[in-house]
């Protein structure tokens, strides 16, 4: 099987509270990855360096998981979260991250990572 590219749209994962909304378990896990993804980033100063996040990859090719890190970072226009994993090149863009519970940039410009939080 060939890596994917996800192209992910986080608010259909969202419900009216903003927090996710029901779905299946399988869309839960990628929601999760996602959101995931978008915390790490938006945290690391929504920055457009390549960062390596500690979200672990998801694809699980030949019964094994996939041991690779992910990396991420903001494309130019900052519109998408651009991420791929180094191991086996699955990848993809999360679009409408902004403005949801998992966008931290206010919390990172501010210095204000939450406590315990070493850098
Ligand atoms: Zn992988």
């Amino acid at each position: 099987m060939k890596p994917r590219t996800w192209v992910v749209d986080l608010r259909h994962y969202i419900g009216e509270d903003g927090d996710f909304a029901d779905m299946p378990d399988a869309a839960f896990a990628v929601a999760l990855h996602m959101s995931a993804i978008v915390e790490w980033v938006t945290l690391a100063g929504a920055g457009r360096e390549l960062t390596q996040t500690n979200v672990p990859c998801c694809r699980r090719p030949g019964r094994r998981r996939c041991r690779g890190p992910i990396v991420a970072n903001l494309d130019e226009r900052e519109d998408a979260v651009v991420w791929s994993c180094l191991a086996c090149h699955e990848g993809g863009y999360i679009h409408h991250w902004q403005h949801t519970l998992w966008d931290r940039r206010g919390e990172s410009a501010l210095g204000r990572l939450p406590s315990g939080t070493t850098h």
